[in-house]
């Protein structure tokens, strides 16, 4: 593993352009609210980048005549909070437990192995991940981390 000093704003400029001609052509508009004094952390930036495209693909998956998606970040004490916000299809009640789950997807052609992995990413940077959704409104996944200077 490769722990090492990061800027949470900078890795998520990177994921978005990485992602710039797939959010284009999924007619994903991208709107950012990135608090500007962020604490580094120390992480896994690769795992951590993997994370936000994970979420951010699944964000354009689930908006597939267009749509709006929000990132913010900002920062309490001893937390840096991160919400990736879409206005996508949603998730069922009944089905939000589950998402988290290895192998659970709604998806023909879906592994359903992004969120899984991402929450194991976040625990292992001990934070959390936690999901909002209303149906046919869209959804948030929101991510905490610690601040470790
Ligand atoms: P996959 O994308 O391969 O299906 P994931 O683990 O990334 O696997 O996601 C699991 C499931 O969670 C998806 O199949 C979908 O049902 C649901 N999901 C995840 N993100 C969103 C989202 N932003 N909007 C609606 N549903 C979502
Ligand atoms: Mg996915």
């Amino acid at each position: 593993v490769a722990i090492k000093e990061c800027s949470i704003n900078d890795l998520i400029m990177g994921v978005l352009s990485f992602s710039a001609a797939m959010l284009r052509k999924q007619k994903v508009r991208v709107h950012l609210q990135l608090e500007n004094s962020l604490s580094k952390i120390l992480a896994d930036t690769e795992k951590l980048k993997q994370v936000f495209v994970n979420i951010i693909v699944n964000a354009a998956e689930a908006m597939l005549s267009g749509g709006d998606l929000t990132i913010a970040t900002k920062q309490t004490e001893d937390m840096i909070i991160i919400s990736l916000t879409d206005t996508g299809e949603g998730i069922p009640e009944d089905d939000m437990q589950r998402i988290f789950d290895p192998f659970y997807t709604t998806k023909e052609a879906g592994t359903g192995l992004g969120l899984s992995i991402s929450y194991q990413s976040i625990k292992l940077h001990g934070g959390i991940i936690e999901v909002e959704s209303t149906l046919n409104e869209g959804t948030t996944f929101t991510i905490k981390l610690p601040v470790t200077t």
